[in-house]
Parts: structure tokens; C-alpha cells; sequence
């Protein structure tokens, strides 16, 4: 089975191409636009683009299953003495940092779900370094526009 890292590399070269061509054809737009019948997928503008365009949505696909993961999880206050949420003047919930569900160890879910987490347990803040990994990338690619 290929890695996720090959599939990545992959996906990068054909990018890369991609750029190529379109760079190629926007110095002699008339001319250069090639389309083939046979069609021939390593030849052809319109199916280097477009295999470029379906990487990007596999892309970009990939990134929403990791951040489903690596969701925000809410955390309120809660008064365990009286078993009562904390909350303001206005009747409010008080919220506490949110944190990772994938990066938070499952013993501190659950005690955060049962209103019975307390500061001894582990938690990672969110955005984790994962979702601002992501965050930095894409942040990033936007610039370069
Ligand atoms: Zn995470």
C-alpha cells in the first residue's frame, strides 16, 4: 500500500506540472492549449490541469477527515461541590479553554463528559499543533497568491 507521504509526493509532482503547463500556455495562449485523440494524459493541457484540480480536492479532502479528528471539544466550568454549572450574573456558562478530542486522553473526555474534570487531567488546548499545523500551511498557500 502506497504511504501517505508517497501519495503526497505524488500529488506534489503532478501539481508541479500542472504549474508548468499553465505557465507554458499563458506565453503563447493561441498555440500552445494541446488536446489529443487519442487523449494522453502526460501530453495534454486539459488533463494536466485537470488531474492537478482532482489532486486538490483529494487534498483538501484528506485535511477535513484529519481536522473531524482533531475537533474542538467545549468545556464549561462546573461546580462539583453543589453539582451545579458555574455560571455568570447573567445566568451564563462559564467557559474553560476548549481542547482536542484526538489529542486528549480519553480519560479526560470522559470526565469532562460526566462534569467530573478537574486540572489533574491531561488535556491539549485547542487548535492542538496539529490543527495549527494545518492552519499555518493553508494560511501560507493563501499568501502566495
Ligand atoms: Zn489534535
Amino acid at each position: 500500500m502506497t504511504t501517505a507521504t508517497e501519495l503526497l509526493a505524488e500529488i506534489e509532482g503532478r501539481l508541479s506540472v500542472a504549474h508548468l503547463e499553465i505557465g507554458d500556455v499563458a506565453v503563447d495562449v493561441r498555440n500552445r492549449w494541446r488536446m489529443s485523440i487519442p487523449a494522453r494524459p502526460d501530453y495534454d493541457t486539459d488533463l494536466i490541469i485537470s488531474r492537478a484540480l482532482d489532486d486538490g480536492e483529494k487534498a483538501t479532502s484528506a485535511l477535513r477527515a484529519v481536522l473531524a479528528l482533531h475537533e474542538e471539544v467545549e468545556v464549561w466550568a462546573f461546580d462539583d461541590v453543589n453539582g451545579a454549572w458555574v455560571t455568570d450574573d447573567d445566568g451564563e456558562k462559564i467557559p474553560l479553554p476548549p481542547v482536542c478530542r484526538e489529542c486528549t486522553p480519553h480519560d479526560s473526555l470522559l470526565a469532562i463528559e460526566d462534569c467530573e474534570w478537574s486540572d489533574d487531567y491531561e488535556t491539549v488546548p485547542y487548535p492542538c499543533p496539529t490543527v495549527t499545523a494545518i492552519t499555518t500551511a493553508l494560511s501560507a498557500s493563501e499568501a502566495g497568491l
